[in-house]
């Protein structure tokens, strides 16, 4: 395997799959599948979650919510579905290890960064929950940050698309995807790939993002031994 500790980064938009509830079983079991494809090659994996499909911070204050509380609000999303996650994991059979950044004693345990690196080497799957525990940040600004404390080789962002590319492939048929692109390319371009808490944060500690198809059987297995199947800033 090309990288030897990932940071898999999940929307939990897409967790919603089809159905009109929160979670899709269907898109949980995929995930899983796929994680422990790459679990069983030796390959650490951290995974940060998102909470959209539950809730987010920037939808507050159009239902009356203090801005700061809906943030709060998000971060719990995460936590439900970092847990949803965790428990569908184990049903593989892969040991995990939930950790939030905000605490929560009885359903997982605090963030301390030399601890999520020893689970980490124990080949235990972490799960950061709660994002980084302050709002005004995002998930993407986690797994940013996360990846960097824990010394991750590469951001692994799953999307529902296959990569960057030059405009919106979904209205745009002559869009064409990149293969690679520098940092300094893509906010040149104002590529949308991260916000800018969570680009300029990779960027500065020079860690390597991929973007790529989540929903492609096998995709994150061929990422991970590092195939071309994404577009790499680096
Ligand atoms: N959030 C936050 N601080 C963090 C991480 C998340 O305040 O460190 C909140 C924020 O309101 C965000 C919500 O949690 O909108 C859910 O996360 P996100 O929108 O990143 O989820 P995704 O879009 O990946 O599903």
């Amino acid at each position: 395997m090309k990288y030897k500790r990932i940071l898999l980064k999940l929307s939990g938009e897409a967790l919603m799959g089809s159905k009109n509830g929160n979670i899709d079983p269907a898109v949980l079991e995929q995930y899983c599948e796929e994680i422990k494809l790459v679990k069983d090659q030796g390959v650490q994996v951290a995974i940060v979650i998102g909470g959209g499909n539950i809730f987010r911070g920037g939808q507050a204050e159009t239902l009356g919510i203090d801005r700061v509380q809906g943030d709060y609000m998000g971060m719990l999303a995460t936590v439900i579905n970092a847990m949803a996650l965790q428990s569908a994991l184990e049903r593989h059979g892969v040991y995990t290890r939930l950790m939030a950044g905000i605490k929560m004693e009885q359903v997982c345990e605090p963030f301390i960064r030399r601890r999520a690196i020893r689970h980490l080497e124990k080949h235990r799957i972490v799960i950061f929950g709660a994002g980084i525990g302050n709002p005004y940040f995002t998930t993407d600004s986690t797994a940013s940050l996360r990846a960097i404390e824990i010394q991750a080789d590469v951001v692994l962002k799953g999307t529902r698309v296959d990569g960057v590319y030059t405009k919106d492939p979904l209205k745009f048929p002559d869009a064409v995807r990149y293969k690679s692109l520098s940092f300094q390319e893509a906010y040149e371009k104002n590529l949308s790939i991260m916000d800018m808490t969570a680009f300029t944060l990779c960027m500065e500690n020079k860690l390597p993002i991929i973007v790529f198809d989540m929903n492609k059987k096998g995709n994150l297995l061929r990422i991970a031994n590092g195939e071309e199947a994404g577009t790499l800033i680096s």
